[in-house]
């Protein structure tokens, strides 16, 4: 029987009543397997004697007699002392709000403690303790070995063992889950076949399941916890990774009505189609190799019979819309139709311009889509989409409102895809059958990651920047150092550049003491720039607002573009020379990053400053100096990984996000990536291989994720 098999209720387990049944229901526990997955989410080991001299090094753990009972402070407060000593040392034991235990801990008897000690008041003391009452051994010094449990309670006692700690919820007590999942093992857990096939688990020395799971919980030693914990996480992510596997293959399977079968195995060429040629011939820039890597890429796998599934990395400022173009060209030219998705109507709005400038004079017909479209002409251009009339449509997510019908979708891309859900992401999918998929992105994904979520796509990264690129110079600037900055960005705007000020608020908010967006733009407009056009844009205007101020500024009418971090995702103005922004120790490294990222992409050398307020805490102090010392989209992202601890990449802001039962595909990176190899390999050798549904594996696919893009 299988571990997932166990689904009989938890009232089979011995001693278990109503009040505990219906506590560990509301923490999601039903049945005795999902009992048996609480692992613990940490241990303590109790099997070692650590003497009361001992207390700095660890929680002590040892044998004490009592000497003497002392009270202190009167009614309510009254509380009672314990002076307790062992073979090393003396100590005191502070029994706040346990009274009680003057009649527990009699004077002249014996008892395990264990607690963990301060120095206080020149005393060695303890306020957090357990005690468990221990038969005299003779008339001599006591051990605490091994026990059978205290002679009091009857309870397992927790003294003389690796004890698990597990997460609780309201009505749970650690008590209570070790009780019952000591039951549950020696009620069900020895038939409990082994999940992973065997040869591997004699591969890496693996406990076999029921052994495993006897040692999560209960292990004898550290060694054999040690190994319990490798035997389960591996199994997860085995199981990941025959479920990515086995979905990038499913969808190799898929034979769309484009069977030109191609070699899959063959190196990419860049090879351009027609249009493609054409449009490479009007711009007066060529592709960057990282660009040209990606096109080839790109086109091999739209030739491929089966669906694309490409994930496209590149840095802010690397060129990524023009490959999307190229690919939508391609598509095009092969009868079908495009669609290119963005998060904001800024940058969606952007793209259908560049569009329009780029393509339309290649003879394709592009649309532009989003839900502020007027009725009318929105009716009209629901027509021509659905009659193949519109090759390429741009737009928010309103390109997959219901009411949208395309007449052959061959291609989707998503730009900035970590904005998206993945249920917007198949909403679109479904638009066509079996489109190709385009998925870009400046926000690096840690290879580790990449490997789980993204296990069944195929990656290009573009690693350069055009070569006409200047580095952005970044400098730091105290707050009161600003008039500095001020001064040197009016040289800027003097020599014909632009200029971006970006604030953490939208509106004056008198208790948070931070400058903000409409403040700022009176103030820049009225005494520190009066000579230039400033405006301002952030979320709450409308789009016919923002629409306009972006138009302007792109155009160079406006000179100075006030904003809060709405500018953050795509925009691209080549004339734009400065970066300010204030209280930049408020923002995160990725944003700070984006941010900077607005600037740099002309030819012009570029500039970013970054004012941070007096009060700069530790944190804010890393940040601003990784922006300093770094440009690399991805050496940021790692320091971000490290700043922030993993389970915070990219938008994931809920901590352990991609935990599975015990693993962690991050922590665990390493091992990910031989469970991986081991998966595929297998897959390879018997493609019919099917896993039975892992509770773990399952629970963290089906969870829906907080930002977009579970690959799976
Ligand atoms: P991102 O990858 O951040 O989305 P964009 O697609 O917005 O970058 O491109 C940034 C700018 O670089 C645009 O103005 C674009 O026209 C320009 N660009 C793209 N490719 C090249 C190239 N090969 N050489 C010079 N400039 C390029
Ligand atoms: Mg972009």
């Amino acid at each position: 029987m299988f571990l997932r098999e166990l689904t009989m209720s938890i009232d089979h387990i011995k001693s278990a009543g109503p009040a505990s049944i219906h506590a560990l229901a509301r923490a999601g526990i039903t049945g005795v397997a999902s009992l048996l997955c609480r692992y613990p989410r940490d241990w303590e080991d109790r099997s070692k004697t650590v003497l009361l001299r001992d207390f700095k090094l660890s929680p002590v753990c040892t044998a004490v007699r009592v000497l003497a009972h002392d009270w202190f402070g009167f009614g309510n407060t009254k509380t009672l002392k314990v002076y307790v000593e062992d073979e090393s040392a003396r100590a005191v034991l502070v029994c706040f709000n346990r009274s009680f235990m003057d009649k527990v801990l009699l004077v002249g008897n014996y008892y395990r403690l264990w607690g963990v000690f301060h120095y206080k008041f020149g005393e060695i003391q303890s306020s957090t303790f357990e005690v468990e009452a221990l038969q005299k051994k003779g008339d001599d010094e006591p051990g605490i070995g091994a026990s059978s449990g205290s002679a009091d309670t009857g309870k397992p006692s927790t003294f003389g063992r690796i004890l698990p700690i597990y997460p609780l919820n309201t009505g749970l007590s650690q008590g209570m889950l070790r009780k019952f999942i000591q039951q549950a093992l020696v009620q069900y857990a020895g038939p409990v076949e082994d999940e992973l096939p065997r040869d591997i688990m004699i591969r890496y020395g693996l406990f076999p399941k029921s052994k495993a799971l006897k040692a999560i919980h209960f292990p004898e030693s550290l060694e054999e916890l040690e190994k319990a914990k490798q035997t389960l996480i591996y199994e997860e992510l085995f199981y990941l990774e025959v479920l990515v596997g086995r979905r990038a293959m499913e969808r190799k399977a898929v034979m769309g009505s484009r069977g030109r079968g191609k070699d899959p195995s063959e190196q990419a060429v860049l090879r351009l189609s027609p249009l493609q040629q054409r449009l490479l011939e009007r711009l007066p820039f060529s592709l960057t190799p990282g660009q040209q890597e990606a096109v080839a890429e790109i086109n091999r796998d739209i030739e491929w019979p089966y669906p694309m599934a490409r994930l496209l990395q590149g840095d802010v400022g690397s060129g990524k819309t023009l490959v999307s173009f190229l690919a939508a060209l391609q598509v095009v030219e092969q009868g079908g139709q495009a669609a290119i998705m963005a998060p904001t109507e800024l940058l969606a709005r952007q793209h259908a311009e560049n569009a329009a400038r780029l393509l339309e004079p290649l003879g394709i017909r592009p649309a532009f889509l989003t839900g502020n479209i007027r009725a009318a002409g929105r009716a009209a251009l629901l027509k021509s989409l659905a009659a193949g009339e519109i090759d390429l449509a741009v737009g928010t997510h309103a390109l997959f409102s219901r009411d949208v019908v395309y007449n052959n979708l061959r291609l989707v891309v998503v730009d900035e895809q970590h904005r998206f859900g993945v249920v917007q992401r198949q909403a679109i999918m479904a638009k066509g059958d079996h489109p190709d998929l385009l998925m870009m992105s400046a926000t690096p994904i840690p290879r580790t990651l990449a490997l789980t979520v993204f296990g069944d796509m195929d990656v290009s990264i573009i690693r350069d920047l055009p070569p006409d690129r200047k580095p952005v110079r970044t400098h730091l600037a105290r707050e009161s150092n600003e008039a500095k900055v001020y001064d040197f960005v009016r040289n800027e705007l003097a020599a014909g550049r632009q200029a971006y000020f970006v604030y953490p608020l939208i509106e004056a908010d008198t208790n948070r003491g931070l400058k903000d967006t409409e403040s700022m733009a009176e103030r820049l407009a009225g005494s520190i720039f009066p000579d230039y056009p400033v405006a301002m844009i952030h979320s709450r205007l409308d789009e016919e607002e923002k629409r306009k101020t972006m138009e302007h500024f792109r155009k160079g009418d406006i000179r100075i573009l006030v904003a809060t971090s709405v500018v953050e995702v795509g925009v691209d103005v080549p004339n734009a020379t400065c970066m300010v922004i204030e209280h930049a120790e408020r923002f995160g490294l990725s944003a700070l990053h984006q941010l900077r990222g607005r600037v740099g992409r002309g030819t012009d050398q570029s500039y970013c400053f970054l004012v941070y307020s007096d009060a700069l805490t530790d944190d804010g102090k890393t940040r601003l100096k990784v922006m300093l010392e770094n440009a690399d989209g991805f050496v940021i992202a790692e320091e971000d990984l490290k700043l922030r601890g993993p389970g915070h990449i990219a938008g994931t802001e809920q901590s352990g996000y991609f935990v599975l039962g015990i693993a962690d595909p991050l922590r665990d990176a390493s091992r990910l990536e031989q469970a991986r190899f081991d998966a595929f390999a297998m897959l390879e050798r018997d493609s019919s291989l099917s896993l039975p549904e892992h509770r773990c594996v399952a629970q963290v696919l089906n969870r829906a994720p907080p930002f977009g893009n579970i690959g799976l």
